[in-house]
């Protein structure tokens, strides 16, 4: 089946809308796995549909959430999410963190009481599209053994960076915490096929490739070993502590059979650098991009998904017949 983000991604917002969201909070929510399918960000796509309505099923999120915006400070903004979606959240905040970052040169969203089930790109990109600088954390369920640890603390707690440069679109990564994100483990075990050694270990700690073992009662692996826990603890400790969202070991999901997300928090760190002192940054960021090119590297983080976008805005989306079918079924179509 071949379609246009636009459809697939009202086709998704009427499946949420049955599910119990509102349809302003549906179509933001669609608008991000419409746009991971475009991108063939597949473990974010249409992968996490049943994911989504089985926690919107279970009463563990809060679909027709209002988030709440205040500014305790000149520059951070706090959003309560109201135990709803993060991406609901950060649209309620987008606009007024922007004229933050534009008047402070600095803008800090804290985001608590909410449900990240999606990639961070979506998040920091048309940030940097506006010319900002722009860095996000998201915290989850305790997922991953850090530091020589004989249980999970933290979770795959991934973060995004977005900036801009004069001559292209943004350079934008995003990465998990772990060396694999859930998500791709999920996909392995969808596909049927193993991880590579050095993502995760069996329930008793043992390390395995096989993405079951992984996934029942075994744990991740942070990527970088000592490096990449660093990493993860601090995404904990500005996405929960922070912003005053749970910590992953608070999860209390198993309460709510079916529940896929965590409830917990999300920050974003915003910079205006035109307002620094390094004068034309994406002048320069296009300088230092021309080097790397130079050097032999010819895919910068999001350039495959740049590829992707554009080849699927030109030719549509295809997704299999029977996942269109499924969701044409969620949709009451
Ligand atoms: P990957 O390891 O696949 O990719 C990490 C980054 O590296 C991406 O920006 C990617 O760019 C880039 N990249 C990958 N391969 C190369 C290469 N060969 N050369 C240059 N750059 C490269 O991501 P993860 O598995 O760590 O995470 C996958 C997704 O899972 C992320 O979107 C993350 O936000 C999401 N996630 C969400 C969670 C949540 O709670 N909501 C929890 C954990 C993860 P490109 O995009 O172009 O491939």
């Amino acid at each position: 089946m071949i379609i246009t983000e636009a459809a697939l991604g009202a086709l998704i917002a009427r499946a949420f809308e049955r599910h119990g969201m509102t349809p302003h909070n549906a179509a933001i929510v669609a608008g991000v796995v419409a746009a991971a399918e475009r991108d063939g960000a597949a473990s974010h796509g249409l992968l996490r549909l049943d994911g989504y309505i089985a926690t919107l099923n279970s009463g563990w999120v809060n679909g027709e959430a209002v988030p709440v915006v205040t500014q305790p400070a000149p520059a951070i903004l706090a959003v309560d999410a109201c135990n709803g979606f993060a991406q609901v959240a950060l649209a309620a905040a987008r606009e007024q963190a922007i004229a933050t970052a534009r008047r402070e040169g600095l803008a800090a969203i804290c985001i608590h009481d909410s449900h990240h089930f999606a990639a961070l790109w979506p998040d920091v990109e048309p940030f940097a599209e506006r010319g900002l600088i722009a860095i996000a954390m998201v915290n989850a369920r305790s997922r991953i053994v850090i530091w020589g640890g004989k249980r999970k603390v933290l979770g795959t707690n991934p973060m995004a960076f977005a900036c801009p440069r004069s001559d292209g679109p943004p350079v934008v990564w995003d990465q998990a915490s772990s060396l694999r994100a859930q998500g791709e483990v999920l996909k392995a075990r969808v596909e049927g096929h193993a991880v590579s050694e050095g993502v995760g270990l069996d329930a008793e700690g043992v390390p395995t490739t096989d993405p079951a073992k992984i996934l029942d009662g075994g744990s991740l692996l942070p990527f970088g070993a000592h490096k990449g826990a660093g990493i993860a603890f601090m995404v904990e400790v500005l996405a929960a502590a922070m912003t005053g969202g749970r910590f992953g070991f608070q999860d209390d999901s198993p309460k709510f059979p079916g529940a896929q997300t965590s409830r917990a928090g999300q920050f974003l760190l915003l910079i205006d650098p035109s307002r620094g002192p390094g004068g034309d940054a994406p002048s320069r960021i296009a300088v230092l991009v021309a080097m790397l090119r130079e050097a032999g590297s010819d895919r910068l983080p999001g350039d495959e998904r740049c590829h992707r976008r554009a080849r699927a805005v030109e030719d549509g989306i295809a997704i299999p017949d029977a996942t269109y079918a499924k969701l044409c079924k969620l949709a009451g179509e």
